[in-house]
């Protein structure tokens, strides 16, 4: 198992991590199997999703500010409850297929960390299983 750290720059942001995680797939020398990434948060996520237009990455954040307000009456007393709802929403794990040494995405697909309670210092494990 790797880690990949990152560390973000707001409240809310997106990070394209799709490199890194390419670059774990690399090391571990596996050619075909699964690459699976567990993010290790509470108040942060992690997905798949277009990573050519940034616009994209703004709007997703918008949208998920707008179905999980920060004004509702939340019992939690840290008072950071949407960011816990919106981690839980986008998910903590995903698993990408590998096949000839790399990870097999679509051609507008990036692997994106969505932060939702920084800025702060995060990690994403990386567990390459071959097959
Ligand atoms: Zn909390």
């Amino acid at each position: 198992m790797q880690e990949i750290p990152i560390k973000t720059q707001a409240r809310e942001d997106i990070v394209d991590i799709t490199r890194q995680v390419a670059s774990a797939v690399a090391e571990s020398g596996v050619k075909d199997g699964v690459c699976h990434l567990n993010c290790l948060h509470t108040t942060a996520a992690i997905t798949i999703n277009e990573n050519a237009d940034p616009d994209v990455k703004a709007d997703l954040l918008m949208a998920l500010r707008n179905l999980v307000q920060d004004g509702w009456p939340y019992a939690h007393a840290e008072g950071n409850s949407p960011a816990h709802v919106k981690s839980s929403l986008v998910g903590a794990s995903l698993a990408i297929p590998i096949s000839g040494g790399r990870l097999v995405l679509g051609t507008w697909q990036g692997i994106i960390f969505c932060e939702f309670d920084g800025p702060r210092s995060r990690r994403v494990t990386v567990t390459v299983v071959g097959v």
